[in-house]
């Protein structure tokens, strides 16, 4: 009987000194799961380092391992997306090049999905260490947020490494849009999903590729991405101030009835006027922020673009 085919998918950016490690590790693992055909495919993030060429070493060396690199760097979402097209698998799974995603889960997963009839093991983080407490206090404020504005819920700690059926893949891959928030996306195609925990493990070799403000912007796209009910907030805070200024107005109007109009009040007007100001541009940058998304959306750009991959180059000589 054929076997089943499980693809690893990894999304590499600068990873030249982790990568050897990993195919080293998931080798090892392909070999105790000898059940299963194995194809790993390394997306190439247009690192500025040697990844391609280790990459295409392993390809020379190993005929499952499969690539795609792209022109320049599109982000890790775009590298997840690209992988998950390329894949032939009956079984994927998305891992990081890092070692940070242990593949010696992956069998475990297997079983889950086999035996007890699920569609997708996830894996989430318990606990955050050897990350910063103040990025650590904010990665959970956001997930607080994103879980009250948004109708999709997003675990906590959640992890992209995850073990997915084709089924699954599939539907994922229909969703095109430009801005990919996969932990969102995952969750939105719905499909039985099981949570394995494990403990932070720190990275091998090289370093993150994320700053705190690159997890920032990612954390607003997340929000726009999966929630609107931002735009009704502003809207409820401009009511408000309506409703408040109105009461002001009654208010001045019968203080001037009763006492006269002696001129003073004016370091209070210059504190109004600033403050009203103010929430009045944060509204219109809520505003803004869903029209950019709506005006990168409607371009319709390609969601990465190819330099060249293992297909490519092969039939090129
Ligand atoms: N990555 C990528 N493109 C990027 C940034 C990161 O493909 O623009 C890959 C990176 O090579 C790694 C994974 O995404 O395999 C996770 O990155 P990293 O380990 O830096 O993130 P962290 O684990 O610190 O959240
Ligand atoms: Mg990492």
């Amino acid at each position: 009987m054929k076997k089943e085919l499980l693809s690893v998918v990894v999304s590499c950016y600068n990873e030249e000194e982790a990568l050897p490690l990993f195919y080293k590790e998931i080798n090892k693992i392909s070999k105790e799961m000898n059940y299963l055909d194995f194809e790993f495919i390394f997306v190439n993030d247009g690192s500025k380092d040697k990844t391609i060429e280790v990459i295409k070493k392993l390809h020379k060396k190993d005929k499952r391992v499969r690539y795609v690199s792209f022109s320049r760097n599109f982000g890790k979402e775009a590298a997840m997306y690209a992988g998950l097209e390329a894949s032939f698998g009956d079984y994927v799974t998305l891992m990081d090049a890092d070692l940070q995603d242990p593949p010696s889960l992956l069998e475990e997963m297997y079983n889950l999905i086999k035996d007890e009839g699920y569609d997708c093991v996830g894996t989430r983080r318990v606990t955050r260490k050897g990350e910063p407490p103040i990025r650590s206090f904010f990665a959970r404020m956001f997930y607080k947020i994103i879980n009250k504005l948004s109708s999709i819920e997003m675990v906590d700690g959640a992890r992209d490494y995850r073990l997915m059926t084709r089924q699954m893949v599939d539907s994922i891959i229909s969703l095109k849009e430009y801005n990919r928030y996969s932990k969102g996306l995952f969750s939105f195609v719905g499909f039985k999903t099981k949570w394995l925990e494990y403990e932070n493990i720190e990275r091998v070799a090289g370093e993150t590729k994320w700053s705190f403000w690159k997890l920032f912007i990612y954390a607003i796209d997340g929000i726009c991405a999966f929630s609107t009910k931002p735009l009704v907030i502003s809207a409820l805070i401009g009511l408000m101030f309506c409703i408040i200024s109105f009461i002001m107005i009654l208010f001045i109007i019968v203080k001037t009835v009763l006492y006269g109009d002696p001129v003073n009040g004016w370091p209070s007007l210059v504190c109004i006027i600033f403050m009203v100001s103010g929430i009045q541009l944060f509204c219109m940058g809520i505003m803004g922020e869903y029209l950019a998304k709506t005006y990168l959306e409607t371009k319709n750009r390609p969601i990465y673009i190819v330099k060249e991959s293992s297909e490519k180059s092969e039939k090129g000589n």
